[in-house]
């Protein structure tokens, strides 16, 4: 896998021509709303899509909930093989997904084919595998009334309605099905309105793959879709990934049932720069991961805390750094900003920095190359001069924009960390492994990176505290957040 400016050429115009919902292993033609699927770099139509009915909606959860037996009754052995069969087919189609995935999202092919279609397909045959994993635990004895003794094994939750955001549609998607699959739940998988195709495309490999009919059913719908779905009696957990505004909403619709939750939501993550660092060693590295995706990325590093004595340096070291930031178009293999999902999201994120310099806030950095004309991009900018409390620092921007404050001494970095509403990432950048880890397990955020890296791990749990969500995806984490435990218990 890997991508030359032949195979650009290629599939750059690809849109895939997939309209039917995924529903018992079956192509449906959808009967609910239509709209129209935009293309954020040439602003254009490419798709008009149609939704599931409510009706259709039952129909995928009776599906799963058909499948969910067998599923469930096959062995680890035979759960693993089929979930690769999917990978595999992903791998044989993987330029039809990325293309997908530029077109419709507008990320840069060069990110989209390593952190959705290589590190989805890896995180896949990851959870492929989990599916052998025997999870008992034997308790041993225990006396009291009398001798008895335990083990506790567990049993997947059932039918799980897997609703994702916009901003990285194919990996949002397999780290909910993936890990459901794994655990022997079947799937009602739900993308963003916004970014359906390659979700729609995913399931007309589902079809061909070895998965048994119903066991990953897609459907595509606006919000009263996701509503009908995450409140739906015929569903047992609820596994969503967006902004927290939804996923309260989600919490709520989940509670009728009283359905559990996985929330991943957003965040305003600290990105710690502590004395004694080499700014300039890493300057590229920070920069250009806190814009990546144009900002559309939950765990974006996009506060930046720096020591007052390395600051100046700190702006100097990141006026080069922003040289390395390219604005364009996202199949340009040079390219690594693209364009914002939609106009009102641009225009979102232009209206923090507006009010950001209204306020007395300063750009201190700011990519000053003209922009394409066409397409819904915001030129990355780094602000500064703001108090903590500032909207810009507090809320969630998901776009290309950054904030810096600088601190005086280390607990006062450690404080304004954790001074927010979310918790989900970090990265502390250290002069030594010893003073960046004392740092980091003084940090309420589900994934603290040190000196960047910045890998999201198949065996890794991922996910936050606070506004930034409930449980966790991936790893073992992910796989147990669909499964109940049953103890077991005899007398002996
Ligand atoms: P969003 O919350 O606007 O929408 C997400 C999904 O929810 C969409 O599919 C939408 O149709 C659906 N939805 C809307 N209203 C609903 C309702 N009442 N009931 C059920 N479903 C409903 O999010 P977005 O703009 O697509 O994505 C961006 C957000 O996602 C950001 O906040 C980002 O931080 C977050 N995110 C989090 C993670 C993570 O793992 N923590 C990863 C990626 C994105």
């Amino acid at each position: 896998m890997a991508i030359s400016a032949e195979t650009i050429a290629a599939i750059r115009d690809y849109v895939p021509g997939v309209r039917d919902l995924t529903i018992g292993g079956r192509p449906v033609e959808p009967a609910g709303e239509q709209w129209d699927v935009y293309n954020p770099t040439t602003e254009e139509v490419i798709a008009t899509v149609r939704g599931a009915s409510l009706e259709q909606v039952d129909q995928a959860i009776r599906a799963a909930r058909d499948a969910f037996g067998p599923w469930s009754r096959m062995s680890g052995e035979e759960r693993c093989a089929a979930i690769n069969s999917l990978a595999d087919l992903m791998e044989e189609r993987w330029e039809k997904l990325l293309a997908s995935i530029v077109n419709e999202v507008g990320t840069p092919v060069s990110l989209a084919e390593f952190l959705q279609v290589k590190m989805g397909i890896g995180h896949l045959r990851w959870q492929a595998e989990a599916a052998k994993k025997d999870r008992t635990v034997h308790l041993g004895s225990y006396d009291i009334p009398v001798p008895t003794m335990s083990d506790v094994d567990h049993f997947p939750v059932g039918v799980v309605a897997a609703i994702t955001g916009y901003n990285y549609p194919l990996n949002l998607a397999i780290f909910k099905f993936g890990a459901a699959l794994a655990a022997g739940c079947t799937v009602v998988l739900l993308p963003s309105p916004r970014t359906p195709l390659t979700t729609l495309l995913l399931g007309e490999l589902v079809r061909e793959s070895d998965l048994p009919d119903g066991v990953l059913n897609i459907i595509i719908g606006g919000a009263d879709v996701g509503q009908y779905l995450s409140s739906h009696a015929g569903v047992d957990k609820v596994s969503f990934t967006g902004s927290d505004a939804v996923g309260a909403k989600i919490m709520a619709q989940a509670a009728a049932n009283l359905n559990g939750v996985t929330l991943e939501l957003g965040g305003k993550s600290a990105n710690i720069v502590l004395p004694g660092c080499e700014v300039e060693s890493f300057a590229v590295d920070m920069h250009l991961r806190w814009s990546r995706n144009a900002g559309q990325g939950c765990a974006a590093l996009a506060r930046l805390l720096v020591h007052e004595d390395l600051y100046e340096r700190f702006l100097a070291a990141g006026a080069e750094a922003f040289k390395h930031m390219k604005v364009g178009d996202p199949w340009d293999p040079a390219t690594n900003i693209g364009p914002l999902i939609r106009p009102d999201h641009r225009d979102r994120v232009n209206g923090f920095i507006t009010e950001a310099l209204e306020q007395g806030g300063k750009a201190l950095l700011q990519v000053e190359t003209p922009l394409p004309e066409k397409g819904w991009y915001v030129n990355p900018v780094l602000l500064g001069n703001l108090p903590h409390s500032a909207r810009a620092v507090q809320e969630e921007i998901f776009g290309p924009v950054a904030v810096v404050l600088p601190f005086r001494d280390t607990d006062e970095a450690i404080r304004l960390a954790n001074d927010t509403a979310y918790g989900l990432a970090a990265n502390v950048w250290a002069p030594d492994l010893a003073e960046g880890r004392r740092v980091a397990e003084q940090l309420r955020a589900g994934t603290v990176w040190i000196n960047g890296g910045g890998a999201m791990r198949p065996d890794a749990p991922f996910g936050g505290a606070g506004r930034s969500g409930v449980g966790r995806e991936l790893g073992e984490w992910g796989i147990l957040e669909f499964l109940e435990p049953r103890h077991i218990q005899w007398v002996v």
